[in-house]
């Protein structure tokens, strides 16, 4: 009985897998057929034992390194042994996956289970028979079968990745490997996320395409200076001034209020007696339907002009002992002083003028409520 099929068990050994992606060498030609061998246990009549017996088979594509096999020069044995069983031939042997390809054919060689008799299956007048070599056979049409599609991607540039398709056939027996691949470039499917990160002042956009990874990172600045207000009492509303510093693709929204939770004005509220506020504050900015939000307060500092300078009591009439008692700043809008007072007579009076310091941030602001626009 003749059995070309391998067992199911043997099948189940040994899973399909490209031999020569997955090549071993060895230190001599058999060693390494058998190491690179799938194997299995079918039926044959053993030349020996008489009878038939179970075999082990060992099968292994041919591979060379003009892609034709060796049967084209008459060479039929793995020691380089010709179909007349003398003369000797080149292999024409390589490395599977480097300088040698697949010819069509496999290698195989039996094993007798019974006597350990190699070849018996060949027959006793076979120049194979009780010889440790492997002989090549047909790896027939009928024997192929379709190798799955497979896909992969990889990287290409910035826009395009490239689709790698791979098909084929393969000896059921051997595993040998016909590889057709084919490979399209595709655009990136990027998939956006947006994180906000209000330590940095930002929002980071992390695209990614879901099919081969490639990646890009932007950053959007995503900020604002409320400054606190300095000035004096002079009839007009003050209050904090926002200079909103975003880029485009930013909304900015902001509440104010008097307290921490409560910041639901949508202007900031003014004062006109002196005085030392807070004004809280809520920044809602918004990328792309993301928000953040930043809670904080700045101040507003008011002062009465019209009783910062006392005349005294008088006693000490031009002759006064002056001390430095407090220095105001200049602002945007208001000049800065030193005030010294009399220790003796309690007279005060301000001196040493600097001048007004300007508005440093006009281009940006978007809400100043100073005397030039009340809030
Ligand atoms: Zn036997
Ligand atoms: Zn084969
Ligand atoms: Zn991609
Ligand atoms: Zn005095
Ligand atoms: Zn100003
Ligand atoms: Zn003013």
């Amino acid at each position: 009985m003749l059995s070309l099929v391998p067992s199911a068990f043997a099948a189940q050994q040994n899973s399909y897998h490209d031999p020569a992606e997955h090549w071993q060498e060895a230190l001599n030609r058999t060693n390494e057929l058998d190491a690179n061998s799938v194997v299995t246990v079918e039926t044959f009549d053993c030349c020996i034992c008489d009878k038939a017996t179970a075999f082990e088979v060992f099968r292994v594509p041919e591979y060379t390194r003009n892609g034709e096999t060796a049967l084209t020069r008459n060479v039929k044995y793995s020691d380089g042994t010709c179909l007349d069983g003398k003369s000797k031939g080149d292999l024409l042997d390589g490395t599977p996956g480097q300088d040698a390809y697949y010819t069509g054919y496999h290698w195989t060689k039996a094993v007798c289970e019974v006597c350990g008799t190699i070849n018996s299956n060949m027959g006793a007048t076979s120049y194979a028979c009780n010889k440790n070599v492997y002989w090549l056979y047909d790896c027939a049409a009928d024997f192929f079968e379709t190798l799955p599609e497979s896909k992969t991607i990889e990287q290409a540039d910035r826009n395009f990745h490239r689709v790698i398709t791979t098909s084929g056939e393969y000896c059921a027996f051997c595993y040998g490997t016909y590889k057709e691949e084919s490979s399209t470039l595709e655009r990136h499917h990027m998939e956006t996320a947006i994180r906000p990160e209000l330590a940095h002042d930002r929002f980071v956009e992390m695209s990614t395409c879901a099919d081969c990874g490639y990646a890009e990172t932007a950053y959007t600045a995503a900020k604002s200076v409320v400054a606190d207000y300095f000035g004096v009492v002079d009839g007009q509303p003050h209050t904090v001034t926002v200079s909103d510093l975003s880029e485009a693709g930013v909304t900015t929204a902001i509440r104010y209020g008097h307290t921490a939770d409560g910041c639901t004005l949508t202007s900031a509220p003014n004062y006109t007696e002196a005085g030392d506020y807070a004004v809280y504050y809520e920044i809602t900015y918004t990328y792309k339907n993301t928000d953040m939000v930043e809670d904080g307060v700045a101040y507003v500092h008011l002062r009465d002009e019209s009783t910062e300078e006392t005349e005294g009591d008088g006693t000490c009439g031009e002759d006064h002992n002056w001390t430095l008692l407090d220095s105001v700043n200049p602002t945007c809008l208001t000049l800065g002083y030193d005030r010294y007072l009399c220790v003796d007579c309690g007279k005060i009076e301000k001196r040493d003028y600097e001048a007004a310091l300007g508005h440093a941030f006009q281009s940006v602001v978007i809400r100043d409520a100073t005397c030039e626009a009340p809030g």
